[in-house]
């Protein structure tokens, strides 16, 4: 069986006004997908409407707000209400302290976004796809669910979250025509650090110093590609590391 047809598919971004999200509306669109981009930054999202007219649909979400999530998935216009890929992809990361140090608000934003609302992603968006008996419900994780690094304490927790929790999805779904990806990337030149510096760019440039990270695009073809496996097949996790080079 050969790959999918990229125009047969609508995907689901959560996550899509910047980075590894936006590449991924971008690496759909072009390849003639539907994409539904979701975000809270409405600016960008109507930026990425007007780049591919008539396929990307901007829908404001904040994806910590449950009742919203699923209104959101509820009001989707017939061309798009037939969704078979969602992007759980939104999350970020706040602070580096150590955890004797840490700021409990900064705890509790990144458990509310990458635990709470990539769960409540999933419990919005996925019945449709089940219904449908066709779908895949790709998620971003983090090489930081695997490997320790200081300062990562909370972050590190949130993405071990995200790999167990998408097998279990996995677990839940087997049969039903639904597949499920986690994809783990490593060092990715995005917003990601802006964020976790709280906006101070000087600070954030430095961590790609003497780097060579990987783009929010190398993301989104690794995404791309495991969405448009043929139906039988299921890669579970990828795992991408920047290459240093000397
Ligand atoms: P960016 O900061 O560029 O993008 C993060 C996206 O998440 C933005 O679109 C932001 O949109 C969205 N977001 C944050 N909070 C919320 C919320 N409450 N509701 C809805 N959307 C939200 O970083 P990346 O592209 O790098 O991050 C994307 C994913 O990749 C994250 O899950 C991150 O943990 C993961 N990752 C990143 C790596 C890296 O090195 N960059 C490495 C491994 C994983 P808005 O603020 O407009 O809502």
């Amino acid at each position: 069986m050969s790959a999918l047809d990229p125009k047969t598919l609508t995907v689901v971004v959560t996550g899509a006004t910047s980075g590894i999200g936006a590449a991924t509306v971008r690496r759909f669109a072009s390849a003639g997908s539907k994409v539904v981009a979701m975000g809270r930054r409405e600016d960008r999202l109507q930026a990425l409407a007007q780049e591919f007219p008539n396929l990307v649909l901007p829908v404001v979400l904040d994806v910590r707000d449950y009742a919203a999530t699923e209104a959101a998935f509820a009001a989707l216009p017939d061309a798009f209400k037939g969704y078979n890929v969602l992007c759980a992809n939104a999350g970020l990361a706040l602070g580096l302290e150590p955890a004797q140090e840490a700021k409990i608000e900064d705890w509790q934003t990144m458990i509310d976004t990458n635990i709470t609302g990539l769960a409540y992603t999933v419990r919005a968006g996925l019945p449709g796809m089940v219904a449908r008996k066709e779908g895949h419900v790709v998620f971003t994780g983090s090489v930081a669910g695997d490997y320790p690094y200081p300062g990562g304490n909370v972050y590190g927790g949130t993405k071990a979250f995200v790999k167990q929790f998408a097998l279990n999805v996995w677990a839940d779904v087997v049969g039903t025509g639904v597949r499920v990806t986690n994809i783990e990337p490593g060092l990715t030149e995005t917003e990601f650090s802006v964020v976790r510096f709280r906006g101070d760019e000087a600070k954030a440039d430095k961590v790609y110093e003497g780097t060579a990270p990987m783009t929010g695009e190398d993301i989104a073809e690794q995404v791309f590609f495991a969405a448009t496996l043929p139906r039988h097949v299921v890669v579970l996790r990828i795992q991408a590391m920047a290459n240093q080079q000397s």
